[in-house]
């Protein structure tokens, strides 16, 4: 009984009872008044079958009840209000208030895909201003606001490359990514068609373009390629790769969700990039976790611009209208245009950094990172020695001597009020430790980022049990995430006996 007590009156955010826990008999959240028309039998109305009198274990509680049991679970949220994502690869950044307000303005929020064109010029006009926005970053030619994630403009893409070969007479039987590449690649080009290769990077990070040049050859569709990569590290060679798969006929294809490393600085499209994705929800300021709506639109030169997902945007006298006519489109991709929502804070997004400030968060952001990389260099093994843009990954080597590994050091920063680095990401990289602090952070918030890394390194040598046996601070210590993931228990059984 104590032990009950203790448990639904500490700290609001320790131990929190399940809702069914709470629950006692009869208790009920709402009140009506009596009825003042005839009852009616609901068992006559719809069928015996379709009437009970109970759902068995249903929890039972009161509004006030139920209020608290719920704000206390979501004031246990981590989120980017609360403090530092340091998550590479995740690019997750602050997204101003400001570009949710311009999302919820009422016409843009409330505003249906069934709506006559005329009806919709603005929200038409704001597609159409975005794509041109993003045909500037990117350096390319045009863009699809359709695919709703990363992986799906991925999937877009790699469509793509197949529809223009096919056109040019064979679609080609294999895509080349690299061992550094994100999981999604893969999947991406098999879901296409395609057989994967992969490709090794050389001690630096990087291709090696002489081992590209012997295994591109007429069978090679398009070579997906991330940059910077997924080591935060810029392929310096991306011009001549892209003119060695020119000449072989391949096309090259980007994975930009490393777009907050280039932009303002430098236009894949000028590099020889043939077509790449966009993670709206990474570099363009749409809050992401947790499932939420994404957007991957995909950015292509002139020559693939035919077969782009229909419809198309199209200006006709002085309004916009869909064009549905393009007999060499891949078709739809999705329902309607896109995730409208996280198109409209992208564009307030775009407008309100302009160029200036585009440019100026891609620096922040490559600066916040190197000041990460250069204050844990002393502290943690750095296993790949070429100076990173946005994001840096250390390894547990050093640590992994005492049994400590990178998963360990993740959960010892829980204590230290951080959320977790990627870990173990990418794979090329044994005990991996991938930092992306983003242009978000100050240098303040860094330096306790840092000061927390640098006391488990500590802690680590000094006593290690201390890190092994973390988080000591939460409400749970160590899930079983692989049991978690592969047998959820999802259906609250009343305890037996
Ligand atoms: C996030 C990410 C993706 C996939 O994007 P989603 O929007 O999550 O589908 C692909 N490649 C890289 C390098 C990424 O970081």
């Amino acid at each position: 009984m104590t032990e009950r007590i203790r448990q639904v009156r500490s700290h609001p955010s320790q131990n929190e009872p399940l809702l069914f826990e709470l629950s006692s008999p009869g208790k009920r959240a709402w009140q009506l008044p009596a009825l003042d028309v005839p009852p009616v039998d609901p068992a006559a109305a719809l069928g015996e079958e379709n009437v009970r009198s109970a759902i068995e274990g249903f929890p039972e509680v009161s509004e006030v009840e139920a209020l608290r049991h719920f704000s206390r679970l979501a004031s246990w949220n981590y989120s980017i209000d609360l403090g530092m994502y340091p998550l590479g690869s995740c690019t997750m950044k602050y997204n101003p208030r400001v570009n949710e307000r311009a999302a919820a303005v009422e016409g843009l929020a409330l505003a249906h895909p069934y709506q006559p064109e005329a009806l919709v010029q603005g929200a038409l006009e704001i597609l159409a201003r975005l794509e041109a926005a993003l045909a500037e970053i990117t350096g390319l030619y045009a863009v699809t606001l359709q695919p709703a994630a990363g992986a799906h403009g991925e999937l877009t893409g790699i469509l793509l490359v197949r529809a223009c070969l096919e056109a040019r007479g064979n679609p080609r039987q294999r895509v080349l990514i690299p061992d550094s590449a994100h999981g999604t690649n893969p999947a991406t080009a098999a879901m296409a068609g395609y057989a994967v290769q992969s490709i090794r990077s050389n001690e630096r990070g990087m291709i090696d373009v002489d081992n590209l040049a012997r295994v591109v050859d007429a069978d090679v569709a398009a070579l997906m390629l991330t940059n910077p990569n997924t080591l935060g590290i810029f392929e310096e060679n991306i011009c001549r790769i892209a003119e060695l798969l020119h000449q072989r006929g391949a096309l090259l294809y980007l994975d930009g969700a490393n777009m907050n490393a280039l932009v303002g600085i430098t236009r894949p499209g000028d590099t020889g990039v043939d077509v790449m994705h966009l993670n709206l929800h990474k570099t363009f300021s749409t809050p992401h976790g947790g499932g939420g709506p994404g957007s991957g639109p995909v950015a292509v030169i002139e020559h693939l611009e035919p077969f782009l997902p229909v419809p198309r945007l199209k200006r006709a006298g002085a309004a916009w209208t869909f064009d549905y006519d393009r007999p060499q489109s891949i078709g739809r991709v999705r329902a309607f245009y896109g995730n409208f929502g996280v198109l409209v804070r992208a564009l307030a997004y775009v407008l309100a950094c302009g160029a200036e400030g585009l440019r100026q968060a891609t620096l922040d952001a490559v600066l916040n990172a190197n000041y990460v990389r250069q204050a844990l260099l002393p502290h943690y093994e750095l296993p790949h020695q070429a100076p990173s843009l946005h994001e840096c990954v250390f390894s547990d080597a050093r640590q992994a001597r005492r049994g400590v590994h990178t998963m360990d050091i993740a959960k010892r920063l829980l204590d230290y009020g951080f959320h977790p680095y990627t870990v173990g990401f990418p794979l090329i990289v044994p005990g991996a430790m991938m930092i992306e602090p983003t242009e978000s952070e100050s240098k303040r918030e860094l330096d306790l980022f840092i000061a927390a890394l640098i006391s488990i390194a500590q802690e680590a040598e000094e006593s290690p049990e201390l890190v092994l046996q973390a988080p000591h601070n939460t409400r749970t210590a160590r899930a079983d995430e692989v049991t978690a993931a592969r047998k959820p228990v999802l259906r609250w059984r009343p305890p037996s006996g």
